[in-house]
């Protein structure tokens, strides 16, 4: 069964990081809406023209928008025998286009994290990434472990933009645990732990969700 995972949580909740590493774990893509908008911005393309200024003031690029970005990628190969999917859905109605796109695919895993505000805020204003690749650097690094890259703050990263972006997914990303928490496939973790016990309470929900997904005497 392939692994159909979604990311659920506010900003700065770790979401990328983990991400990455069940990537990695799983042997399947990676999916990040804001590291493709970031590149789009970074090339010029006419998508990232109009995300541009949208991003840097904490808000949401259209839904139409996105559901084309997400729905083009998920129909390349790579991603036929799973995913994890990093900043999206992010509103309830990419949620039901998301329902609709992988709706032949077998379920999708949903793991919310859960973080408090403060340490949200905490973690988003101390953070830096690497001006080369844009990877989100952990504390007390001070290169690039990928590229070697130049170390710099993210330009939505500053505080009343970040205020802006909770403000934003209080309001329309937060729904979404009302929309998927009934689901055998859903599940939580605490994200304010150290990052290999987060990934080690993922993979063990990860685990226990494909369960409950799994039909009876199903085998993998
Ligand atoms: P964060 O670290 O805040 O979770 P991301 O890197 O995921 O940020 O996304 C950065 C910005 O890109 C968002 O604030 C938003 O403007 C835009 N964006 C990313 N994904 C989506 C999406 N699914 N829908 C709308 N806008 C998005």
């Amino acid at each position: 069964m392939p692994l159909n995972l979604i990311m659920l949580g506010p900003p700065g909740a770790g979401k990328g990081t983990q991400a990455e590493h069940i990537a990695r774990t799983h042997a399947i893509p990676k999916i990040s809406t804001g590291d493709i908008l970031r590149e789009a911005v970074q090339n010029g393309t006419p998508v990232g023209r109009l995300a541009k200024g949208i991003m840097e003031r904490g808000d949401f690029v259209p839904d139409d928008v996105m559901i084309g970005i997400v729905r083009e990628r998920l129909d390349q190969r790579d991603a036929q025998a799973g995913f994890v999917l990093d900043g999206f859905p992010r509103t309830v109605a990419q949620a039901a286009a998301l329902d609709n796109i992988v709706s032949a695919r077998g379920p999708l895993i949903v793991i919310e994290i859960v973080v408090p505000e403060a340490e949200l805020v905490r973690r988003m204003t101390t953070r830096l990434v690497c001006e080369g690749c844009g990877t989100t650097i952990g504390p007390g690094e001070t290169s690039c472990g990928r590229c070697g890259g130049r170390l710099v703050q993210r330009s939505d990263d500053n505080e009343p933009v970040i205020r802006e972006r909770l403000k934003v997914y209080h309001e329309r990303t937060r729904p979404l645990v009302e929309y998927y928490q009934l689901r055998p496939t859903f599940r939580s973790v605490n994200g304010s732990q150290p990052p290999d016990r987060v990934s080690a309470d993922l993979l063990a929900a990860i685990e226990s969700s494909w369960d409950g997904a799994a039909p009876k005497g199903a085998h993998r």
